[in-house]
This record gives C-alpha cells, sequence and structure tokens, in this order.
C-alpha cells in the first residue's frame, strides 16, 4: 500500500475535474493530484454532445457559460494545442405557446453580456433557408454557438496540468473520503491512502456513491440520454445551424465529416451508469429524425450512421450543484451537470479552484448552486 500526501485531491479526470485541475495548477500554489478510475474523459465526458452555448436558464449558469466561451475561443493559448472548437451558430425555436418566454430568456442572459438576439421567422428563413418555419413564432440566434471535441479538449487541458506540475493516478477507483472530527483527512482507493485536506468531488453521475457514506443526499437522478449521427443529403452539405427546437422536442447539430449530430430534449429512463445500455434503439433513431426532418424538411432521408447513449446527472432543481460542502470542511463538489457541463466546465473549474485557495469564487459568484 502506497501512502501519497496532497494538498487538493480531485476525483474524476472528466472535463470537469481537468479544468478544476488546471486553474489550481496554473497558480502553482497546491499541489494538485487527479484520481481517476478508468482514463481521462473516460466517463461522460467522451459521450457529451459537446454544444458550446451561453443561452441557460439558470443566470449564474449562463454567466459561467459566457466566462467559459470566451476561454474555449482561446483554447490554445491555455493549453498550448486546440479542442476542436467548430462555429456553427444556434437557432432556438419557439412556437406560440413558449415565445414569451424564450423572449424573457433571450433579454435575461443579453443583459449578461451574452452575443444573442430574437429573430422573427423570415429572418431565421433567411439564415437558414432549407430550414421549414412555418410553425415557429420565434427564434433566439447565437451566432457564437459551437461544438468541441469533448476528449480532445479533456486530453489537452490535461496535458497542460502535468505540465505545470498536476500529477494524474487514473485506473485508481476511489472507495471512500476520510472524514475525522467534520474535516476532510484523505480517501481510500484501490491502492492505497491519499492524505490530503481538500478533496474536489468532480465525478459527475458517479458523485452521489461517495456522497452517501457520509450521509450527504443531493437527490440527484441518474438518466440514460441517445445521441444518433446522420449523413447529410447534398442538400445540406455545407453544413446548417445547431437547433434546439422547442416545438419538436429535439435538438441537433452539424457535425464533422459531413455528419449531424441529433438527440431529444426530454430524458430517457433512469439508468445505473455502471450497467445502462450504451447503444441506440431503432425506435428512437426514427422519432429523431422525424423530428429533425420537421425543421430541416433534407434531413428525412439522411442515412444513419452511428449513435450511442450516455447518462446525464441532473439535480432536484435541474440545475448545478457547485461549491463546498458545508457540513465537512475540505470538501468540494461539482455536479447536477446534466446537459451543459461541456459548456460550463472553463469557468466552473476557475470558479472551485478559487473556492479551495482562496475561500470565494471570483470567475463568477456561485452561491445560488452552493450545496443546499
Ligand atoms: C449524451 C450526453 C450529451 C451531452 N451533451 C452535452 C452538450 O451538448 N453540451 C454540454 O455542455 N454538455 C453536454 N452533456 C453534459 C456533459 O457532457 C457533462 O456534464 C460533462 O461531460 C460532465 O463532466 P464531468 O467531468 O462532471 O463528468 P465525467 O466526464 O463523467 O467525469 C467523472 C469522472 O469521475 C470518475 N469517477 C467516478 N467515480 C470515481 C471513483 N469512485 N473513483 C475514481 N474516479 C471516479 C469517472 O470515471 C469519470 O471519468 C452531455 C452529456 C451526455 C451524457
Amino acid at each position: 500500500m502506497s501512502r501519497l500526501i496532497a494538498d487538493v485531491v480531485i476525483v474524476g479526470a472528466g472535463i470537469v475535474g481537468c479544468s478544476v485541475a488546471y486553474h489550481l495548477a496554473q497558480q502553482r500554489k497546491a499541489r494538485v493530484l487527479i484520481v481517476e478510475k478508468s482514463a481521462i474523459a473516460g466517463g461522460m465526458t467522451k459521450r457529451s454532445g459537446a454544444l458550446i452555448r451561453t443561452q441557460l436558464a439558470h443566470p449564474v449558469e449562463a454567466r459561467l457559460a459566457i466566462a467559459s466561451v470566451k476561454f474555449f475561443r482561446q483554447w490554445k493559448e491555455h493549453t498550448g494545442a486546440n479542442c476542436g472548437y467548430t462555429p456553427t451558430g444556434l437557432a432556438i425555436v419557439a412556437g406560440e405557446e413558449h415565445a414569451a418566454r424564450l423572449r424573457e430568456q433571450t433579454a435575461r442572459v443579453q443583459a449578461l453580456g451574452a452575443n444573442v438576439q430574437t429573430l422573427a421567422p423570415d429572418e431565421l428563413r433567411s439564415l437558414q433557408p432549407t430550414a421549414r418555419v412555418n410553425d415557429v413564432a420565434l427564434a433566439s440566434y447565437e451566432p457564437d454557438a459551437a461544438f468541441v471535441d469533448p476528449l480532445l479538449a479533456t486530453q489537452t487541458l490535461a496535458a497542460r496540468v502535468k505540465e505545470l506540475g498536476g500529477v494524474f493516478k487514473t485506473g485508481t477507483f476511489v472507495k471512500r473520503i476520510r472524514v475525522e472530527y467534520g474535516r476532510v483527512t484523505g480517501i481510500e482507493t484501490s491502492v492505497g491512502v491519499i492524505e490530503t485536506l481538500n478533496v474536489v468531488l468532480c465525478a459527475g453521475v458517479w458523485t452521489e456513491r461517495l456522497l452517501q457514506p457520509l450521509k450527504i443526499e443531493l437527490g440527484l437522478q441518474t438518466r440514460r440520454a441517445q445521441l444518433a449521427f446522420f449523413e447529410r443529403s447534398a442538400d445540406l452539405k455545407v453544413g446548417h445551424l445547431a437547433f434546439e427546437d422547442w416545438i419538436t422536442g429535439a435538438h441537433f447539430r452539424p457535425h464533422s465529416f459531413g455528419l449531424t449530430m441529433g438527440a431529444l430534449n426530454a430524458t430517457d429512463e433512469d439508468a445505473n451508469p455502471d450497467s445502462f445500455d450504451e447503444s441506440v434503439s431503432s425506435a428512437f433513431i426514427n422519432d429523431v429524425q422525424q423530428r429533425v426532418a420537421t425543421r430541416l424538411p433534407a434531413m428525412a432521408h439522411a442515412r444513419f450512421v452511428r449513435g450511442h447513449s450516455g447518462v446525464y446527472d441532473i439535480s432536484p432543481t435541474g440545475h448545478a450543484i457547485v461549491g463546498r460542502v458545508p457540513s465537512i470542511g475540505g470538501l468540494f463538489v461539482a455536479t447536477g451537470l446534466h446537459n451543459i457541463g461541456l459548456t460550463i466546465a472553463p469557468a466552473l473549474g476557475a470558479c472551485l479552484a478559487e473556492l479551495v485557495l482562496d475561500g470565494e469564487a471570483r470567475t463568477v459568484d456561485v452561491s445560488a448552486l452552493g450545496v443546499a
């Protein structure tokens, strides 16, 4: 049994854990160790749809996204490498029933500094002439929305962390967080004990399993979500905007290699993150294709190429849970990231690093998302 000592231990080397590690390591104030049971980005990050956008319903999440978009655009300056950042633009479309909510949401994130604007249906049609808009009452347009390669983003961030002195222990399972007299003292892993006074739990859908022995309940749900990739028809070879469609209940975006990735806005059944069905069903493929083709009729005969599933971590409020765990000194958590974890990861990592090192998050005040 080896015995290691670190100032800060991060559990989980997904995009969030690596972002926290980057922001900590960059300050060179603490010895940082990242413990990961599988591989870097081996959890839900590699399954992500990886659409990056700022138009999120919760104002703190929107602020995190706005700060994160800047980071994504300057990825090379931060890491020395690319993350596959590919701008697409995003249109959120609503019918009469939800137009007022979309207008209000757009105004709210615009006031926070996001580059978004509302469009009338004919304006959307000018931007995306191949789109059907006769059922659209209002669209919200975000020109800077993009997608990244989630694996590449996490790996390049991790490589920079290593250059800055951070240490990764992959293939190492964290069995338990040790707490004595209300304060973290270390973690027990499959290869021994690691002593530390600070643990940042970035274990995504597995978070609750490490908190339950400490009698902390976040009430997270773990829900399966399927993604399908289709080969675009000749009419759409040049690409198209990403869409979050509140009318059809689907979202989709262009992907590399002339593909379009589509998914449903609603989630599937509860899923065990260690044993869920990783494939996609033919019912889902037909359903999502029909919904995508309702907006982009040229997708009606697109060929299904491949698909996969992942699991979302969903909190009782539907929003992220971020910050210190009040009942245990030195324990921090970031979870409940649902379908926005990639989008907000850079700023979220900065905030957690600030909380650990300085006791307060300056990049964005995340106290409204704190552990109850
Ligand atoms: C299908 C799907 C589509 C998505 N689409 C988008 C999107 O378009 N845009 C967007 O912004 N977000 C999207 N998301 C959400 C986003 O991908 C996630 O929120 C984000 O990747 C979560 O990162 P994470 O680092 O918190 O978790 P993970 O990537 O899951 O990392 C957690 C890590 O912790 C490790 N771990 C867990 N328990 C232990 C333990 N006991 N010991 C050691 N290691 C442990 C795991 O192995 C894992 O590697 C999507 C998610 C899914 C599932």
